[in-house]
């Protein structure tokens, strides 16, 4: 059986975690362009910082929309049905990563 409270709490904190990690992100990216103001240029290096936050912020924030819809699925008694066929998903699959929206079957 899956423990639906633990796999919430887990959830949370995760996001929490992420919303962290994007919080310093955006400092980031404003020091960077702070940096490129005072310095009057735009480095091909500094380019690279921020092409680099970017990519990392869009990982974290397509991590994060999968969060925010598992918790709704929780909140809905929704929670680890299949979307294509509303089938229960497999426990082993909900286990490694409770964001898993579709069965084996439906994956991909
Ligand atoms: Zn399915």
């Amino acid at each position: 059986m899956l423990n639906i409270s633990e796999i919430k709490n887990n959830l949370l904190k995760e996001r929490e975690e992420i919303i962290f990690i994007l919080e310093s992100l955006e400092k980031e990216m404003k020091n960077i362009k702070e940096r490129q103001e005072y310095e009057f240029s735009d480095t091909s290096e500094s380019f690279e910082e921020k092409q680099d936050i970017h990519i990392k912020k869009e990982f974290l924030e397509s991590r994060l929309n999968l969060i925010n819809k598992a918790l709704e699925r929780i909140n809905n008694n929704t929670f680890g049905l299949c979307l294509k066929c509303g089938k229960p998903i497999e426990e082993i699959r909900l286990k490694i990563d409770p964001t898993f929206e579709y069965c084996r079957e439906h994956s991909n």
